[in-house]
């Protein structure tokens, strides 16, 4: 059979991430083991993310092998060239409201052109759980959709339930006294798999008083939509989150746990695609070279991802702690952090010796350095997987989704993280910060981060891990069954 033959006969899966970084990151991941497992991939991103991918890798980063494409749809929004990050709800309603027509439309054209090019004929679609549009379009094409939901099990169980809290009254809140009064301290006794979460525990969209929000309809949009999904595959791991899975699995189509994905693909050993990045920023490797200075164990690692933003006030809050913490840091601050503010002049100056400011690393190679002994971070699901698969303990100051669950879990479920306060403050950062670093908490949580990255590697590493053999599964009993 000629090479052309061999490719024109391969299941071909369309991949569609949501447009930002931590979705983008697993979604690749997840194309490339399946591109491993023989399957011609089409990649489509938004025309923005494909833009901004082409700046920071390079004009022909996304050049790299015929049986792994890259596809475009524009996101419906303004033309825009700037780093910086999307707005969250204004995406998620112009990719809802726009997107199916342009995907429909590529879809037809990767069909169309099957016979002269050398492109299979669709077979599934594998798409991120916000990306709902895509549903329709699998079923017209009559071919399975698998969604990718790129929170945490336990994060997608709280939206998951935001029904219930409806039915039990306890959301949309009566009036904005609500977030202030105490009333989010309720603890709730409505979702199985979640014994003691309180309502603040819970992603935060609910935090409304109108039920028209944008995001809170999403909300419950796209989790009635994952119903309709052939399968739902999530990056978490069985041991992580059992209690929360056996839980999901009683409300979704057939749940799939193949993570840690960063884990998972490193038995992909394709020369053509290593290379095959899908960071937004520009990463500065003088980080790496930074931390090889350091003792192992002595530098806390802050990076608040890629859709946090705060005050002017709290950014020097943290600064004042971790300076006063008299513990040697490497702090990633975005340039869209913080509006019209820098850090100040006193500060950088008095902690010259101690710390290293940027703006964008290659945060998994940071997290695995030895020099690493703790992680201030945003509890992104991303981050708290990259946390966990490397032994580090976290502080946890949480901004926004469901990063408020993955901080409640860290905390009180996986005993490897301590929340910090939202409204922050200076002594608690630089108490925190010495509790993390060198005190005795700090060191049971790094003895317990320890045994999760194993179990960790035992899922996503060892064939008979749960994920390892999860991803076989989902393979052969879905994404190569037709429709
Ligand atoms: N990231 C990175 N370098 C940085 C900041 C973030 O590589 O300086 C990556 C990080 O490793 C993670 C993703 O960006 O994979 C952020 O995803 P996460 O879910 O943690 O948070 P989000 O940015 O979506 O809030």
């Amino acid at each position: 059979m000629s090479s052309n033959n061999v490719e024109i006969n391969k299941p071909h899966a369309v991949c569609v991430p949501y447009p930002a970084q931590g979705h983008i990151n697993p979604m690749l991941k997840l194309a490339k083991i399946l591109h491993h497992k023989g399957f011609h991939i089409t990649f489509v991103n938004t025309e923005f993310i494909h833009r901004r991918l082409l700046k920071s890798r390079g004009p022909h980063s996304l050049e790299c092998l015929s049986s792994f494409r890259f596809e475009t749809i524009p996101d419906g929004l303004p033309t825009c060239d700037a780093d910086a990050t999307q707005d969250i709800p204004s995406v998620c309603k112009s990719t809802t409201e726009t997107c199916l027509a342009p995907f429909r439309d590529l879809l037809a054209k990767l069909n169309g052109t099957s016979n002269t090019s050398n492109v299979p004929p669709v077979t599934c679609i594998v798409s991120d759980g916000i990306m709902s549009f895509t549903l329709a379009a699998a079923q017209e094409l009559a071919v399975p959709e698998v969604q990718l939901w790129t929170t945490s099990a336990c994060g997608f169980l709280g939206y998951m339930h935001y029904t219930t809290l409806i039915e039990k009254g306890y959301i949309p809140l009566k009036d904005v006294s609500y977030l202030t009064d105490g009333y989010l301290e309720t603890t709730l006794d409505c979702i199985p798999g979640m014994k003691d979460v309180r309502l603040r525990d819970l992603p935060t969209f609910l935090r409304t008083t109108n039920s028209d929000d944008f995001m809170f309809k999403f909300v419950l949009q796209e989790t009635v939509r994952a119903r309709n999904a052939s399968a739902i595959i999530m990056n978490t791991f069985e041991t992580l989150e059992s209690e929360v899975l056996e839980s999901l699995r009683t409300l979704l189509p057939p749940v799939y746990p193949i993570g840690p994905l960063h884990l998972l693909v490193k038995h992909v050993d394709d020369e053509n695609l290593k290379g095959l990045g899908s960071s937004l920023w520009k990463e500065e490797s003088e980080c790496i070279q930074w931390l090889d200075t350091k003792e192992p164990n002595s530098v806390v690692y802050v990076n608040y991802g890629t859709t946090t933003v705060m005050t002017p006030d709290q950014l020097i809050e943290f600064a004042w702690g971790l300076a006063n913490s008299q513990q040697e840091f490497l702090w990633i601050i975005r340039p869209d952090i913080v509006s019209g503010s820098i850090l100040p002049p006193e500060f950088v100056e008095e902690t010259k010796n101690k710390g290293m400011l940027a703006s964008w690393c290659s945060q998994k190679e940071v997290l695995n350095h030895p020099a690493i002994g703790g992680f201030l971070t945003h509890s992104g699901w991303n981050s708290t997987l990259e946390s966990i698969t490397s032994g580090v303990p976290m502080l946890c100051w949480p901004f926004f989704a469901e990063q408020q669950t993955n901080c409640w879990y860290s905390e009180t479920k996986w005993s490897i993280g301590m929340e910090i306060d939202n409204n922050v403050k200076r002594d608690e950062v630089e108490s925190l910060v010495r509790e993390l670093m060198v005190g005795e908490k700090g060191k049971k949580m790094k003895k317990k981060a320890m045994e999760w990255k194993k179990l960790a590697e035992i899922s996503a590493q060892k064939p008979t891990g749960s994920s390892y053999m999860n991803i076989e599964k989902v393979v052969n009993d879905v994404l190569l069954s037709r429709g």
